[in-house]
């Protein structure tokens, strides 16, 4: 069996709900050989002593992010491999980005109060010790809890998906901002679950910024959906990444490991500089 690594899941440092060293436990588990835990807008997860946690259950482990970028008012979602989470200057952009996420939470939770739904910090389920990144599904969460929806996907439809009543898109960074944050932290900058986009003249913008690769394999993603994405990440020369975005119980449909790459695309990931890499993808695409 050929090394396994799921490249996109997230702690409970931002929507997820395992800890940092519950993912390396459940990596162990499911015969993964490593991952990378990509929470949103936050490097949290890492430090040394969780880069030692893993090599002692032999889990590999990669620096990653999953920064929240606008491109043209739309929401896109930016990963970022192999950057240094020490770097002060991404650290001191991570903290703006996180200033203007609770700027936008504070206008989604006034959008609810004024639909008589109310919702405030102390309702989130979050504990002192974590320095979280609160979310849309943190503010699900709590409208299930608070009895004003029956479950999250109807939080979403209802009031918090992309232009639904109190979606609020707040001051993101754009796409041009995330990609050049992570290639100055050293980092790998990658287009996150391009499946969601339909064809448009926006994608093919959005494909014209200087990506290093793009997310062909995802979740529970349907192989012929997937491999046009493998498909326009080769012909690009880009690195074709992949990964489960594990949740934990906040998506529990999702598992760790459902989706994975190979370890050519670690290699690639790895690599300094703009480097190319043509090979590595689970499904044989005919160019
Ligand atoms: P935020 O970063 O606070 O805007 O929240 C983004 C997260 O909300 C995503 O990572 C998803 O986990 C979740 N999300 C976004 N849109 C939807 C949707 N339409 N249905 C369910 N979950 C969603
Ligand atoms: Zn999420
Ligand atoms: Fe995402
Ligand atoms: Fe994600």
């Amino acid at each position: 069996m050929s090394e396994r690594y799921d490249l996109h899941c997230h702690s409970f440092f931002s929507d997820g709900t395992f800890s940092p060293k519950d993912l390396i436990v459940e990596a162990k588990r499911v015969g993964l050989k490593g991952l990378s835990i990509t929470d949103h807008d936050t490097v949290c997860a890492y430090n040394e002593a969780l880069f030692d946690f893993a090599e002692k259950k032999g889990v590999y482990l990669l620096v990653g992010i999953e920064l929240s970028c606008v491109f043209d008012h739309k929401s896109v979602h930016v990963l970022g491999y192999g950057i240094d989470y020490k770097n002060e200057s991404f650290l001191k952009y991570l903290q703006v980005v996180q200033r203007n996420r609770k700027k936008r939470n504070d206008q989604i939770l006034q959008k609810l109060h004024d639909r008589k739904i109310k919702i405030d910090d102390s309702d989130f389920d979050v504990s002192e010790d974590r320095s979280f990144i609160i979310g849309r599904p943190h503010i699900a969460a709590a409208m299930i809890k608070k009895g004003y929806v029956s479950n999250m996907q109807e939080a979403f439809d209802l009031y918090l998906k992309d232009r639904a009543c109190c979606y609020v898109e707040g001051n993101k960074s754009s796409v041009y901002e995330g990609i050049e944050q992570i290639q100055l932290a050293g980092g790998k900058a990658v287009l996150a679950h391009p499946h969601f986009y339909q064809k448009s003249i926006w994608i093919s913008k959005l494909l014209s910024c200087p990506f290093d690769g793009v997310e062909g394999y995802y979740g529970k993603m349907l192989p012929i959906r997937e491999q046009k994405w493998v498909q326009i990440g080769m012909e690009r020369g880009w690195i074709v990444t992949g990964g489960s975005d594990f949740h934990g119980s906040i998506k529990p449909h999702i598992q760790l490991g459902c989706s994975w790459v190979g370890k050519e695309i670690i290699k690639a990931l790895e690599s300094k500089g703009k480097k190319a890499l043509d090979s590595g993808s689970k499904t044989d695409i005919e160019e």
